[in-house]
């Protein structure tokens, strides 16, 4: 059986501030609702001392923030944005529409239809995390999204250039600097001043997660993308500080990371403490990942593969690591995940700025239930039906008539019952 070597908070401490963050967001989503832009500010003065009459940035203020970056930055956001387009067109090629004849004279299918406008969050409260730009901004133009807004918040104070730089070359319509509750719920619900989207994407902090969950219904939302999780799986093929600089690479999000290591190798769970603690003391982030390692931080030595698969799976961790002798395995086996870096060669990183797979993954177990955003959550699959012979319409008008009477439902009976007449010209037997 696995020995824990290190443990994360308890449940109960979670639920409790889960309980806190889910009041904040109702009250402040129901004064959105009822005071529009006034809230809006309102809320955007508290949380981000931050207020302007407009939240939209004129063309000459997104020049002006593009003009701040170095050529070689700009260069670079193009490179991550280019191979993030590229692998969402590759995906977006195996999405065709169906039409099959399924019986003779019966034809169905399916389109896929894109959403019509979506609301972009792009987190900016500890890092301005510009490469969420492109994650939902480039997917939802590859999608065929006619329009698209984009919300980050003031960073330290002001708007992000490299945000605004990354939401205007990903081709964002709109570019709001709001964060927070107040960014999703006036893109959601609606202003004066910010037209409604019929959809909310990307990641954010747990408030941004859970005022995406209240909204779900309301608006369309993309997965439950909240704060940060890593797990390392690791043997003794990997040293101790490989695995530490994976975990702190992703702890530093913030203080409400998971970073698990689950090994089979009890000496390089002790080495990975170790380098953790030496680690923390010397990394500009420390302060935060030194949290997030105290409060969030876990250490599993399984007994063998099999138990660090069922743990990983139980687990359903946002990203995960493989650093074993049997990557591949993990491949074939892993079934609850947001995404997996297979082998010591590539890590979470590439994934969140530049290989070109999504970094806007699921969180708190939601992994159990879906993937990552990806060109497919912008697309409806809508069906359609057809038939195109007066046999095949009376044929299955005939099952369709006895099945709604062994539901009691006669007006539906009627609508076959019609069609079996006219084009059978006979009555159903009952
Ligand atoms: P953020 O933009 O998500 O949140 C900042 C906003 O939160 C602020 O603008 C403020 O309005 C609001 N806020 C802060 N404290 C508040 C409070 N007490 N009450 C109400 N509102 C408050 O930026 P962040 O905080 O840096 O968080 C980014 C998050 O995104 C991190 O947790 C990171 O792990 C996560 N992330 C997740 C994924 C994913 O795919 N799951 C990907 C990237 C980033």
């Amino acid at each position: 059986m696995a020995t824990i070597l290190k443990r994360g908070k308890d449940v109960e401490a979670i639920a409790e501030i889960d309980a806190q963050v889910r009041s904040t967001v109702e009250t402040a989503l129901n004064d959105i609702a009822r005071r529009g832009d006034d809230a809006v500010r309102d809320l955007s003065r508290k949380f981000d001392k931050w207020e302007r009459d407009d939240f939209r940035l004129s063309q000459a203020e997104i020049d002006e923030a593009v003009g701040q970056l170095r050529p070689r930055d700009i260069a670079d956001i193009q490179f991550a944005q280019a191979q993030v387009r590229n692998f969402a067109e590759i995906q977006m090629s195996a999405l065709q529409p169906v039409e099959r004849e399924t019986l003779p004279g019966i034809i169905l299918g399916h389109k896929n239809i894109p959403v019509s406008s979506v609301g972009c969050y792009v987190p900016g409260g500890k890092y301005p995390l510009l490469a969420s730009a492109h994650m939902s901004v480039v997917t939802a133009k590859v999608a065929g999204v006619k329009r698209i807004i984009t919300c980050a918040p003031p960073f330290a104070g002001k708007p992000a250039p490299a945000i605004i730089a990354a939401q205007h070359l990903a081709g964002a319509d709109e570019i709001y600097v709001l964060g927070g509750i107040q960014a999703v719920g006036a893109m959601a619900l609606g202003t004066a001043t910010i037209a409604p989207v019929d959809m909310l994407v990307g990641p954010g902090n747990a408030y941004v997660a859970e005022a995406k969950r209240q909204l779900y219904g309301r608006v369309g939302i993309d997965l439950f993308a909240g704060p940060t999780e890593t797990m390392v799986i690791a043997d003794e093929t990997v040293d101790g500080e490989l695995c530490a600089v994976d975990l702190l690479g992703q702890a530093e999000h913030g203080p409400n990371s998971p970073a698990v290591l689950l090994t089979t190798s009890e000496r390089l769970a002790r080495e990975t403490i170790r380098e953790v603690e030496r680690l923390l003391a010397i990394m500009p982030t420390g302060e935060i990942a030194g949290l997030a390692w105290r409060d969030y931080g876990q250490v599993i030595v399984a007994d063998d593969h099999d138990e660090m698969l069922k743990i990983a799976n139980q687990i359903a961790s946002e990203h995960v690591q493989v650093m074993t002798d049997r990557d591949d395995w993990y491949l074939e086996h892993m079934v609850n995940y947001g995404a997996l870096f297979l082998g010591a060669r590539t890590n979470v990183s590439y994934g969140d700025k530049v290989i070109g797979t999504n970094h806007t993954l699921p969180t708190r177990r939601a992994a159990r239930y879906t993937g990552g955003l990806w060109v497919g959550k912008f697309l409806k699959t809508c069906t359609y039906q057809k038939v195109v012979t007066d046999e095949a319409s009376a044929m299955i008008g005939e099952y369709c008539s006895r099945l709604c009477a062994l539901e009691g439902f006669a007006g539906h009976g009627e609508q076959a019952n019609i069609r079996v007449r006219r084009y059978g010209g006979r009555n159903v037997e009952p």
